[in-house]
């Protein structure tokens, strides 16, 4: 058995649109195939944060009423820990509203604007409620790669110098619809606006996440192959329906029908 990681699920249950809470099974199930230990910590509005020994920080997306709850709470002292741990190499994973909190700060339409951590180098504007909102399924370029999945926010987020995209939209619109990105990533964090959940139909990104962390934690990491053919028919069937192509689809329903 190879040591074990420990994922951070911030604000499980305030923060968790589109099957979020889908992201941290994915990593303890790709963790439990390969046989390595991992242990799962959430913590809420107004509890502790220790990052001491935290492998992996995850947080989702949420409406901005939650967000607001979120973002006050890590005013405090969260964001300072978050800082710090992001520069000593920590992994992270943040979706849209957790993205949007991760950068300096996101001014909705009709609240007040909520300070973010500046873990990335981002900020997000919400043009307004006559603008119309991002929503639909999305495919990028990641390394030579595609991400899939499915946004739906009404912020726009752009980059400053220290950020660069997490990939390249090829189909929906990403950060802000007009550059071409999405996301953003600085060391080991990123964030994205992804829902899916995001890495079970991208197994790709799942397994760059745990190599940083068993990287970071233990000087190395060999992630033995998974078989991801369920995970590799969902994530055609997701490039398809974005492109309007139904027979990835049918393939993935039949899969399921066995
Ligand atoms: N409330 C944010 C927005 O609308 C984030 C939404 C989300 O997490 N899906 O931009």
């Amino acid at each position: 058995m190879m040591g074990g990681l420990v994922i951070l699920h911030l604000y499980p249950r305030l923060m968790n649109l589109y099957g979020d809470r889908g992201n941290v099974l994915c990593l303890v199930e790709r963790c439990r195939r390969r046989g390595i230990a991992s242990e799962v910590r959430a913590v809420e509005v107004g509890q502790r944060l220790d990052l001491t020994d935290v492998d992996i920080l995850f947080m989702g997306g949420g409406q901005d009423k939650e967000q607001q709850l979120a973002a006050q709470d890590m005013e405090g002292e969260k964001g300072g820990l978050l800082r710090a741990a992001v520069e000593d190499g920590l992994a992270v994973l943040a979706i849209c509203g957790g993205y949007q909190l991760l950068g300096h700060y996101y001014r909705p339409a009709s609240r007040p604007e909520m300070k973010g951590v500046s873990v990335l180098d981002v900020t997000t504007l919400h043009k307004g409620s006559q603008t119309s909102r991002c929503i639909g399924n999305v495919v990028a370029q990641w390394e030579g790669k595609t991400l899939v999945g499915f946004e739906n926010h009404g912020g726009l987020t752009y980059l400053g110098p220290e950020a660069k995209p997490l990939a390249r939209v090829v189909i929906g619109y990403g950060n802000n619809g007009q550059d071409k990105g999405e996301g953003a990533q600085y060391l080991n964090a990123f964030g994205t606006y992804l829902h899916g959940s995001f890495l079970p139909k991208n197994p790709h990104f799942a397994d760059h996440l745990l190599r940083l962390a068993l990287e970071r934690r233990y000087g190395h990491a060999s992630l033995e192959p998974l078989d991801d053919d369920l995970e590799m028919t969902a994530h055609g069937a997701a490039v398809a329906r974005a492109r309007g192509d139904r027979r990835w689809t049918n393939r993935a329903l039949s899969w399921l029908k066995g």
